[in-house]
């Protein structure tokens, strides 16, 4: 009996600091938002056939003045279940279309995108095709450079109502990529309706590539898949040059990973750029 109470008081007691944590994160976490120089996007590279740059996704990293750079896996779900990823994520879509546009007149880099991940909650705002456009039009950037990311999940919510406003992004010339694909409960009926211009070939079969056949006939079904609908392909977390090179036989065409670079902040991302550019 006894050591069953202190059980429970050591659960509580876990429980209790749990919650103290998630208030404090959380007020953090507004105050963040206002003071508006914590929440910034990283960067990484997507590259070609021959590792040349074609474009970054913007990451969400929190420059918290505790406890330190923080990655999206410690904010992200917080921020979702506090309502505060529609200010979060304004902020970052605002600062990487500042600093995507700034980079594009000083470098004439036109033919380069930047890609934003997009959350439910975004997606489910009835007025977030305004809220882009009115962003585009505040920075500066054209539509075309920018490529929105949604999982297979942020859709499904809503399949209907999400393919409404993709549409309207769309129409203004925003392209739409089709995040971590393989890993949800895509069919292929369904994928042929989503107004997608790109396919994220998911970092779990890149990881298991090279050491399973299985995951090696999947992925060249991917390909043959993109190629039939016509969507441009990124596989996703290429940590190793062979798995670059299986990947490059198979006839993949873009890549992003560690292998090329990892996500940066933007002053390491201006100094690339000036390097490859001026
Ligand atoms: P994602 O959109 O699939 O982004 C790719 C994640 O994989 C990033 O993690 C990136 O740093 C990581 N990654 C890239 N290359 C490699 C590699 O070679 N190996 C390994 N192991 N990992 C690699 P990160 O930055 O921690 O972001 C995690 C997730 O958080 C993202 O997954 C995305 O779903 C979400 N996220 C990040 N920023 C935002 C944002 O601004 N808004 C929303 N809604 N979600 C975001
Ligand atoms: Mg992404
Ligand atoms: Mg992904
Ligand atoms: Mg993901």
């Amino acid at each position: 009996k006894k050591k069953g109470k202190n059980h429970f008081s050591l659960f509580d007691d876990i429980m209790q600091k749990e919650l103290v944590e998630e208030h404090e994160l959380t007020a953090d976490l507004n105050r963040a938002l206002l003071a508006e120089n914590e929440i910034v996007p990283w960067f990484q590279p997507k590259v070609d056939r021959n590792g040349r740059f074609i474009g970054f996704e913007a990451l969400a990293r929190w420059q918290h003045p505790e406890r330190g750079l923080l990655n999206p896996i410690s904010f992200i779900e917080l921020a979702e279940k506090k309502n505060l990823m529609v200010p979060l994520s304004d902020q970052i879509l605002l600062k990487t279309c500042r600093l995507m546009n700034s980079w594009r007149e000083q470098f004439s880099i036109d033919n380069l995108t930047v890609s934003v991940n997009i959350s439910q909650s975004q997606l489910a705002m009835g007025n977030f095709p305004d809220k882009v456009a009115k962003t585009l039009v505040e920075t500066g950037l054209p539509a075309s450079a920018l490529i929105l990311e949604v999982t297979e999940s942020v859709i499904a919510e809503n399949i209907a109502a999400s393919i409404q406003q993709m549409g309207r992004l769309r129409a203004m010339g925003v392209r739409f990529s089709l995040d971590d694909f393989g890993t949800g409960y895509s069919s292929l009926s369904y994928i042929r309706q989503l107004p997608i211009d790109e396919l994220k070939i998911d970092r779990s079969f890149v990881n298991t590539l090279l050491s399973d056949s299985e995951t090696r006939s999947i992925v060249k079904i991917i390909l043959l898949l993109a190629d039939a609908l016509k969507l441009d392909v990124i596989a996703e977390g290429i940590e190793q040059e062979e798995q670059w090179q299986a990947l490059h036989e198979l006839g993949c065409s873009g890549f992003q990973g560690y292998f090329f670079s990892r996500p940066q902040p933007p002053e390491i991302i201006f100094k690339q750029l000036q390097a490859s550019y001026e």
